[in-house]
């Protein structure tokens, strides 16, 4: 194997500063396998990072969301063999006896370190990974879908087992991007009586992925009246549960304001840098659960990888830019335009 690998890299703070380098191939150490990248999910974390928007500690290879086959094995390792198809959780050096760790959340571990923020990310031909947070998948998972498992893992981590559906719940989602199309899904799945979509005119495309997927009531928020829409669909008592993954202002109070009394919101979408004014009282007297969730807990790994081995879940649908590695550039171009569902990069 020669040593260096292509992979793209920021360089210094600052809008953009990113370049697509050779750079030395990851040593596989002890504890870990060395993973050959085939398909790379872009998140939005990825657009900010290009943008300065989000903090990183440059140099480093960014991205996070990916699936590959392993090319290598570290000697203390038993369970994986060259070939075998995967995917990895990021909780890069979470310390294993925290409160956290012991209960199942080595993604809010004090000590773990992400990958493609704080450490080398995926946006490369090959990473290293700690085996204890690698998946196998099963040979009817594309790498495609894969690089969507992280996402996908995250909103069944903050929906199914943070806030809990309940059966025949009615169910709103409040914004359409890749994670709202993921909770419509889910919901579908986990016994929604009904679900609905909320967008804005920029969301068009999105919203038509919605009603593809089955979703029930499709709203653009931009020609309709969603409060007056969910009042109507609940015979005046609002709505079970909200699913907040727009992160703004305006979406968190239209959350709150149409769940009915005792309501629960499962709160993903995160908020740009300046503070927001929420609705505070109407949630308290309402008694509403808001719930805020972050990141993604091993067990909803588990759970993402048996959706999609029992085809329950349709991560395809959201793919809409698939590109060559070197094309970076090009996808998060796209990215600000508002053209990309969910872009993947193959290395
Ligand atoms: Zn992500
Ligand atoms: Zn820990």
């Amino acid at each position: 194997m020669d040593n260096k690998m292509k992979a793209v890299v920021k360089t210094q703070r600052g809008y953009n500063n990113i370049e697509l380098l050779d750079v030395d191939i990851p040593k596989c150490m002890d504890d870990e396998v060395l993973i050959n990248v085939k398909a790379i999910g872009v998140c939005g974390t990825d657009y900010h990072i290009y943008t300065d928007e989000y903090d990183t500690v440059p140099p480093l290879i960014i991205g996070h969301e990916f699936s590959g086959v392993i090319a290598e094995v570290g000697k203390n390792v038993t369970n994986f063999n060259i070939g075998d198809r995967v995917i990895s959780e990021l909780s890069v050096e979470s310390c294993g006896t925290c409160r956290y760790c012991k209960t199942g959340n080595p993604q809010i571990c004090l000590d773990k370190k992400a990958p493609g923020t704080h450490i080398n990310g995926i946006y490369a031909e090959y990473i290293n990974m700690p085996a204890n947070l690698v998946h196998k998948l099963t040979d009817n998972i594309s790498f495609e879908e894969a690089a969507v498992i992280e996402p996908a893992a995250i909103v069944a981590h903050s929906f199914l087992q943070r806030t809990k559906i309940e059966p025949e719940d009615f169910v709103v989602v409040i914004g359409p991007g890749s994670i709202g199309l993921l909770a419509m899904q889910m919901a579908k799945i986990y016994g929604a009586r009904k679900v609905a979509i909320i967008g804005m005119e920029a969301d068009k495309k999105r919203l038509q992925i919605a009603e593809k997927l089955g979703c029930d009531y499709v709203i653009n928020a931009s020609e309709e009246d969603p409060l007056a829409i969910i009042d109507k669909l609940t015979n005046g008592l609002g709505a079970d549960l909200v699913v907040e993954c727009s992160g703004s202002a305006g979406g968190i109070n239209s959350g709150i304001n149409m769940l009915r009394k005792q309501g629960r919101m499962c709160v993903i979408g995160i908020p740009g840098p300046e503070k927001i004014q929420v609705e505070w009282k109407k949630a308290v007297i309402k008694a509403l659960d808001l719930v805020c969730t972050f990141s993604s807990s091993p067990l909803s790994w588990n759970w993402v990888i048996s959706m999609l081995d029992r085809k329950a879940l349709d991560l395809n649908s959201l793919i809409s830019h698939k590109e060559p590695l070197e094309k970076w550039e090009y996808v998060f171009e796209e990215t600000a335009k508002g053209n990309v569902v969910k872009a993947v990069l193959l290395p």
